[in-house]
């Protein structure tokens, strides 16, 4: 990619889906204050009180009532559709620290000179997409025959004509993960962002031998569709008291499960 600098920061401008500052308040309770109705069951009704724009603009996040493929979803397994899905290269490498509570989750902004990137196609033909920041909900939000798991990783992914791409990956307890740890001890208790001297992180050690694709969306408001999901069906691990010490930062930041509305999950082949 040529300018990738510049290509970067534009891509961070357009897609930032946990930033807050600027948007109308919403949180992840079902129904949310009854005075202004800012749970996940009402984010399409939330007014923006700053627009003077004509109805319906002044609801920005409209599309996470009336979009017919939103995320996450519930995957029903085992599936019985399995595609030649194109291959996934994950291109990342350790990056200084940059971790934000941004209010909703912890997530690391990844580093805008030398990001990670992410290639979904063949030799012949594919897209390139810079990784632009990962995040973590507790629960997980996309569940398995109904079941969710304790945590899940989200890796967002963008192009530099929009195309949004995130991998999703499940968490299980079990063994200590070091990476892992580097962000439960650098994360602010409150909205802030740290920038740790001397602390890299590194994304890498995700299993993509196996996974789960489908059209969907932005969880969280505006709830934005076209995003490519590609959801990771092996979990990788942490310990149960780094799970504990994520839900002390966020617990059940997830968005409920939405409706297929036709869609079909593949499985790769
Ligand atoms: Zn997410």
């Amino acid at each position: 990619m040529k300018n990738n600098k510049k290509t970067t920061i534009a891509l961070m401008a357009l897609i930032t889906p946990h930033s807050v500052f600027a948007d109308p308040h919403w949180t992840y309770e079902i129904d949310g204050d009854t005075a202004v109705f800012d749970g996940q069951n009402h984010w399409a009704e939330i007014i923006d009180p700053t627009s003077t724009a004509p109805v319906p603009l002044n609801y920005p996040y409209v599309e996470c009532g009336i979009g017919q493929k939103q995320s996450p979803i519930n995957i029903s397994t085992p599936l019985t559709n399995q595609a030649k899905l194109n291959d996934i290269t994950l291109n990342y490498h350790a990056n200084p620290l940059v971790v934000e509570n941004n209010g909703h989750t912890i997530k690391v902004n990844e580093s805008i000179t030398s990001p990670g990137t992410m290639y979904i196609g063949n030799i012949l033909s594919y897209d390139e997409y810079t990784l632009l920041q990962y995040h973590i909900h507790s629960p997980s939000e996309h569940t398995v025959n109904g079941v969710s798991y304790p945590m899940e990783i989200h890796f967002v992914h963008g192009t530099p004509d929009g195309k949004l791409a995130v991998i999703g990956v499940v968490v299980q307890p079990g063994t200590h993960n070091n990476e892992l740890q580097k962000i439960l001890d650098n994360a602010p208790a409150s909205v802030a962002t740290n920038s740790p001297e001397n602390v890299f992180i590194d994304p890498r050690g995700l299993d993509t031998r196996n996974y789960v694709s489908y059209a969907g969306s932005l969880t969280t408001p505006p709830c934005t569709e076209g995003v490519n999901w590609y959801v990771l069906t092996t979990p990788i691990e942490a310990s149960g008291a780094q799970i504990t010490s994520f839900q002390s930062f966020f617990t059940d930041n997830a968005r409920q499960t939405q409706n297929l509305n036709g869609r079909v999950a593949n499985l790769k082949k």
